[in-house]
């Protein structure tokens, strides 16, 4: 075994371009069931380490002026999750492994759910749950183990879940991207998030054009009907979208509760943008609960 520090991680990701690094142990996973389990995915797994890639705030601003939605999709999701964190994840494991410890590499699985996780993710074309898959022997989980984000930012103390659900990060607040590296080697780790930066201020649910938000949650699947634009904000919207819908208004008006069946039978109408490559959808939303968020973090000292 080559030596190894928690420092050398640091830097060596700060040098590949992560503005965020946080080293954290598995106590907060205890407890966590078996297909979100790090240690079900590497067992003698000791630490998660934890990177944040900050999205410009640009992209953000470009869509509230409605100049440009693309951009944000393009460069402030589906390059940061596809190209960039998987190389910096190819790097880092390497360094790590070269020394003789294990890497496992985490990043964002945006279309797949773990079996028995109905939610969806809006940013995908739509997602899939491995409802069919099972243990490949008695005291395993069914594949594929898909760890929880929100809590590894957590543990890693470099994020924490705000009331939409998105982990918020002391430095950025919701503009940044994770990905983690779960690892054996015995590091010296940062303690937990435990301060919320979230301070419930409420914004986020009344900035959202389709109501998605309420009580404290995100509906994922009427988040996603209205992230693909099914609002009367989307400035691609166009007379003949549900022409002759009687609903039409109050799909518009984000007044229509949608769950998976009818959000997935309005996703084929919602086509006022070209997909992206791996499925990634346009952001029609603005993301204005990011927007807001990211104002109110800023303005109340909170980041
Ligand atoms: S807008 Fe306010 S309530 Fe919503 S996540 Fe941000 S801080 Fe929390
Ligand atoms: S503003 Fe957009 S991303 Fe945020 S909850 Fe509403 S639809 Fe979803």
């Amino acid at each position: 075994m080559k030596q190894l520090t928690s420092e050398m991680i640091k830097k060596r990701a700060a040098e590949l371009g992560a503005q965020v690094c946080g080293i954290g142990s598995l106590e907060l996973f205890e407890g966590e069931i078996p297909g979100r389990d790090p240690k079900m995915i590497l067992p003698g797994a000791k630490a998660i380490i934890g990177f944040g890639f900050s999205v410009p705030r640009g992209l953000y601003e470009s869509m509230e002026r409605g100049a440009a939605y693309y951009a944000y999709t393009t460069l402030g999701v589906k390059y940061i999750d596809e190209e960039l964190a998987e190389i910096f994840l190819l790097k880092m494991g390497g360094m790590i492994e070269d020394c003789g410890y294990d890497a496992c590499l985490q990043k964002a699985v945006p279309n797949l759910r773990i079996k028995g996780d109905s939610e969806t993710n809006p940013e995908v074309k739509d997602t899939y749950e491995l409802s069919n898959a099972v243990p490949v022997s008695p005291g395993k989980p069914a594949p594929d183990v898909i760890i929880d984000f929100g809590l590894a930012a957590k543990a890693c103390g470099i994020g924490a879940p705000g009331r939409y659900g998105k982990p918020l990060s002391p430095k950025y607040g919701p503009y940044i991207r994770y990905c983690f590296i779960i690892t054996d080697a015995p590091l010296v780790t940062d303690e937990p998030l435990t301060d919320s930066i979230c301070d419930g201020c409420g914004l986020c649910e009344s900035a959202c054009p389709g109501h998605a938000i309420s009580d404290g949650k995100l509906d994922s699947w009427q988040c996603s009907v209205y992230y693909k634009g099914a609002h009367r904000s989307n400035p691609f919207m166009t007379d003949d979208f549900l022409a002759g819908d009687p609903e039409r208004e109050a799909i518009l008006n984000g007044e229509k509760r949608f769950d998976a069946k009818s959000a997935r039978e309005i996703y084929p109408k919602l086509n006022f943008l070209p997909q992206t490559q791996w499925g990634y959808a346009p952001c029609l939303c603005g993301r204005k609960c990011d927007i807001v968020c990211y104002r109110h973090l800023r303005e109340t000292h909170r980041i």
